[in-house]
């Protein structure tokens, strides 16, 4: 077959511009015709340090000058220097390092579904929220509550219950002996940044108590100084038996991690592994991003930041008559009721602003952590200027 276009030798997986991005630096991305835009979408969150930072450049070099791959049969030390660094700075016992958020989520799985075996006999089902996102592969599909993913790649994997997210009752109701766990987002991230109330949170955790049962968090998108915290599961003052990240903790690599209270690290030798797992070259990369990340002020700074973009988003919303403003820190969201998202996102992308349209109806703001007032002021003038073309 004859190939039309340049991009033809790609396989079809979603629908995107004809332009191919060549270079990025801090929150600005260039594309191979020159043009530059300021990135609010940032790889969906990935790039918490912003694009290219030196600290990640850095840190690549100079482990792969050193050494990329001792096979995950050593120890090498950055992945246990990693291992430290998150364990001290949580309330987790042991981590365990993936290449992906889903493939982070499958080991959760397998971590509950093992503790399950052997704690409770045989107990394998997990409660999961509707609208719930946890990854691409078939157990995490199985798991996420996305509507458009029903039907899909059938038969999907069996053991997950979906209940309403903020709805304890349902969540009580939906526990039986099989259940082992209950596995949510802090904040609903794909589904359009929706918060879990604090309150279902902590009746939660009362009802995994209750229950004998693992509470499971996905802070793949929360996670790593999103919120303006290390971790959501601080702000709801309350400890998850599990816990993964992903996105951020490489900013920009492929690094995710699987976090468990020692009690629950059940894993025996044979269990859980993969080829690049833990490699040091990816690991080094998470040390120089939860390094930066705990130097003073930074959380600090992804408040204040996540305040002006909060704000600013807010009187645009009563200027334009938009809707709500959700989320919290560098996770935000503007409610579009006339669902004109898609087109709002394609506009702001011709006039140089990055911006993602999660839902028809929202638009999802996604910076890099270390952004500036000066870049989080453009991005709202910018945006003043679209809606007074396009609302
Ligand atoms: C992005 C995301 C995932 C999947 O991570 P991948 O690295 O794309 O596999 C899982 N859970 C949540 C909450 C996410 O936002």
């Amino acid at each position: 077959m004859s190939k039309s276009s340049a991009f033809d030798s790609l396989m079809t997986i979603t629908k995107r511009p004809p332009i191919v991005m060549v270079e990025g630096q801090g929150s600005w991305l260039t594309d191979s015709s020159g043009k530059r835009y300021l990135d609010f979408i940032q790889g969906w969150a990935v790039n918490s340090l912003g694009h290219a930072p030196t600290v990640i450049s850095q840190a690549i070099s100079n482990q792969a000058a050193r050494l990329i791959s001792p096979s995950p049969a050593f120890y090498n030390q950055q992945a246990i220097r990693l291992a430290d660094l998150l364990t001290t700075n949580s309330c987790f016992g042991r981590g365990f390092f993936a290449n992906s958020g889903a493939e982070a989520n499958e080991g959760a799985i397998k971590l509950a579904r093992k503790w399950g075996s052997l704690h409770k006999q045989g107990a394998y089902e997990i409660i999961t929220m509707i609208n719930g996102f946890h990854g691409r592969t078939l157990a995490t599909m199985s798991a996420s509550g996305k509507p458009h993913w029903q039907g899909l790649f059938e038969p999907k994997v069996p053991g997950f219950v979906k209940v309403a997210l903020n709805d304890l009752d349902a969540v009580r109701a939906a526990i039986t002996e099989r259940t082992v766990a209950i596995m949510l987002e802090p904040i609903q991230g794909e589904a359009g940044v929706i918060p879990a109330s604090q309150a279902f949170l902590r009746g939660l955790r009362q009802l995994a108590d209750d229950h004998q049962l693992l509470l499971i968090f996905d802070e793949v998108q929360t996670g790593m100084g999103r919120l303006g915290s290390l971790f959501a599961y601080q702000q709801a003052g309350i400890e998850p038996d599990i816990m993964t990240l992903g996105k951020g903790i490489g900013g920009g690599v492929p690094l995710a991690a699987l976090l468990a209270k020692e009690a629950v690290c059940c894993f025996d030798a044979g269990d859980q592994g993969g080829t690049y797992n833990g490699n040091p070259l990816m690991a080094a990369v998470g040390c120089a991003v939860l390094e930066t990340m705990l130097q003073p002020g930074f959380l600090e700074q992804v408040c204040d930041r996540g305040a002006q973009l909060a704000e600013g988003l807010r009187r645009l919303s009563i200027k334009y008559g938009l809707g709500e403003v959700r989320g919290s820190g560098l996770l935000l969201a503007l409610e579009l009721p006339a669902g004109n998202g898609d087109t709002i996102a394609e506009v702001a992308r011709e006039q140089g602003l990055l911006v993602n349209a999660a839902r028809p109806d929202t638009l999802r703001f996604m910076p890099a952590l270390n952004v500036t007032k000066d870049e989080v002021a453009l991005c709202l003038s910018l945006l003043d200027q679209i809606f007074a073309q396009s609302v």
